[in-house]
């Protein structure tokens, strides 16, 4: 059986013919060359206008790389004719291998793509003796294909997270669809202000906003504006996931604050790598966390005391009824205000500020569990952890459009990959 077999049963041109399979010697890299030709009754079609046109001439002889074989590099080789457009004057064809002045095929574009979804881009490089450059060019593509393909009819349920990016000193707000049949990543604005958000409503147009049932998101008042004046007809929704990362939050910032003070004034530094204990929840700890926290809880600290009224709080989440479950809330509210430890209460004096939307959870029945937001969220910080290479703002972007997006691909996409 021939290469050339195998290549018309897989990718086959109707107006191109596989000429000859070449090996190129004396190359670095083991490399095939396949040439190709035009069928000699076939007219060449303007790149610009996608007519049919009379040949005008031949360009010089181009390579085109194509999906790695066997340790070789593979390239097509052809030389493009240029059309004598009736419209667009004289101009280089269209090639069904390749988009625009690009190098590589798209098969192998959409292949390199595909690998770059399961390994870093920089490993995709490595393991096809490619460039950084042409992963980052791949992506890119499938991205921008993806997403001017991708169906957004019947989205009810959206998520608005943020990230911390370029080292912590600037947010990323995500959008995401959390629909229980379709969790995916829907859009990605920079910074998290009124103006970011508005950013997304303005893509996802005033039809389908008007279609939201449900949206999930943190109490950050900017996002919360922009809800209100969007998508007013939704049940908006403070997700569990936010609420007890506040909380943790504070509980890290009494515990730091508390170090420096015991420490200050010579005692015995207790709270010091006491740090996990505090935050895990108790079932997650191992036997030796637990007889470290059961000793750190006969100290009435005040980082103590903030755990523990962290704890009481996931029972919050536990209640079916609104009514109680406000009920509770209130009291809660009022113990922490009590208690004298500042960040704590500045969480149960947001929380009061937000009763009406945290009890909503309870009305919308519980459905948008913290674990979807949490879950995308982990993924995310995945991905641009994984992506040690991306310094700029549009590599973050797409990593994550590629990602978490659930982008389609084209059929023919599938048979190499
Ligand atoms: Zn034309």
């Amino acid at each position: 059986m021939q290469i050339k077999t195998i290549l018309n049963r897989i990718q086959n041109f109707k107006s191109f013919v596989y000429e000859k399979v070449r090996l190129v010697e004396n190359s670095a890299i083991p490399t095939l060359e396949i040439s190709l030709r035009a069928r000699s009754n076939s007219k060449p079609i303007c790149s610009c206008c996608g007519r049919q046109g009379p040949g005008y001439d031949r360009t010089p002889e181009r390579l085109f790389e194509f999906v790695p074989m066997w340790g070789h590099k593979v390239y097509f080789r052809y030389a493009p004719r240029r059309v004598d457009c009736p419209s667009c004057g004289v101009r280089v064809e269209r090639m069904p291998w390749v988009s625009g002045k690009r190098r590589l095929t798209e098969t192998y574009a959409w292949f390199l793509a595909g690998w770059a979804k399961r390994l870093s881009w920089k490993e995709v490089a490595e393991a096809f003796r490619t460039t950084w450059d042409h992963v980052f060019c791949s992506v890119e593509r499938a991205v921008d294909w993806g997403r001017k393909q991708q169906d957004l009819s019947g989205i009810e349920a959206i998520g608005v997270d943020e990230i911390q990016w370029h080292r912590g000193h600037q947010y990323l707000t995500l959008v995401y669809q959390i629909d229980p049949h379709c969790k995916r990543l829907l859009w990605i604005g920079k910074n998290r202000k009124v103006k970011t958000l508005l950013g997304f409503f303005r893509w996802f147009g005033r039809d389908r906003t008007q279609e939201l049932r449900y949206i999930c998101s943190d109490m950050w008042k900017p996002y919360l504006k922009v809800i209100t004046k969007k998508a007013a007809q939704a049940i908006h929704i403070l997700d569990r996931f936010h609420i007890m990362a506040h909380l943790s939050k504070a509980i890290d910032e009494v515990r730091a604050g508390e170090v420096k003070e015991l420490k200050a004034k010579g005692l015995e530094p207790v709270l010091t790598k006491s740090r996990w204990l505090l935050l895990k929840r108790p079932e997650n700890l191992t036997d030796n966390q637990e007889t470290k926290l059961t000793e750190l809880l006969q100290y009435n600290l005040k980082s103590i005391r903030s755990y523990l009224l962290k704890e009481e709080f996931q029972l919050f989440w536990e209640y079916v009824s609104p009514y109680w479950a406000g009920q509770f809330l209130d009291k809660w509210c009022t113990k922490t205000m009590r208690s004298k430890i500042t960040p704590m209460k500045k969480v149960a004096k947001m929380l009061r500020r937000h009763r009406p939307l945290l009890l909503n959870w309870f009305k919308a029945k519980k459905q948008f569990s913290s674990g979807v937001v949490e879950g995308l969220n982990t993924k995310v910080k995945l991905t641009t952890r994984k992506s040690y290479g991306f310094r700029t703002y549009k590599a973050t972007e797409i990593a994550l459009y590629h990602a978490l997006g659930t982008l389609p691909i084209p059929k023919t996409a599938h048979e190499f990959f």
